[in-house]
């Protein structure tokens, strides 16, 4: 299921942000409509780790494996683009699902795969943001690509997440009220939940008071 819709360059959103939208709509809105930010130290681990993963954009060899980090991405589809911390290339035998390399002989098969902190969740929040970006890179290359990982610091174990029908989907769906919301300047009222105790955005949601004022309007009115 995707769009007919291609966005322009200057509507794309930050691929980033499908895993706060996955996290809390409110919270991607208060992020991305309202730009508003705070750092508690779950962040601040977060990006840490982002940067190590970002560190340096060359590609190593290991035998018929090519590692490149910070690859750009984009998709006009979803109207997204963000960076991928490591895109596998695997050496294959067949062209099926693959793509040629500058200075490199033969097919390479592109893997996405994401780094986090914390261990294996039950919901999609990591793996909606990881399919995102397996979409970019076939809309890119003009590829499938099955399946990805990702990576969890707190058990230094990857978990493989095959990119299927319904997790498309759910990005789809993301992506689509991502840009509705931004482009109607929309931020969903506050419900208090399980994900709230640990919300880097608690403080200025206040999501006890159940508002369904934008923060502005609960600042300007604090003020008064
Ligand atoms: S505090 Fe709760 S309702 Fe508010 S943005 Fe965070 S998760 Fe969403």
């Amino acid at each position: 299921m995707i769009s007919d819709r291609q966005y322009t360059e200057e509507e794309l959103l930050p691929l980033s942000g499908l895993q706060h939208y996955a996290y809390c709509r409110r919270q991607w809105a208060l992020i991305h409509v309202e730009q508003q930010w705070q750092e508690n130290l779950l962040t601040m681990e977060g990006n840490i780790l982002h940067e190590r993963a970002h560190d340096a954009a060359f590609i190593e060899k290991r035998d018929t494996l090519l590692i490149t980090r910070s690859m750009p991405l984009v998709s006009l589809t979803l109207g997204v683009t963000g960076k991928a911390d490591v895109v596998e290339f695997n050496r294959v035998e067949d062209a099926a699902n693959a793509v040629k390399l500058p200075k490199r002989k033969g097919w390479w098969q592109p893997r996405p795969v994401e780094y986090k902190r914390g261990k294996p969740k039950t919901t999609n929040i990591d793996r909606v943001q990881l399919c995102a970006q397996a979409m970019c890179l076939e809309e890119m290359m003009g590829i499938s690509i099955p399946e990805g990982d990702i990576f969890y610091w707190e058990v230094r174990a990857r978990e493989q997440v095959v990119i299927n029908e319904a997790l498309r989907a759910e990005v789809v769906a993301i992506a689509r009220d991502m840009h509705n919301m931004f482009d109607n300047g929309e931020t969903p009222s506050a419900k208090y939940g399980p994900n709230c105790r640990r919300c880097s955005l608690r403080d200025i949601c206040v999501p006890k008071l159940g508002t369904s004022r934008s923060v502005e309007a609960y600042l300007r009115q604090a003020i008064r």
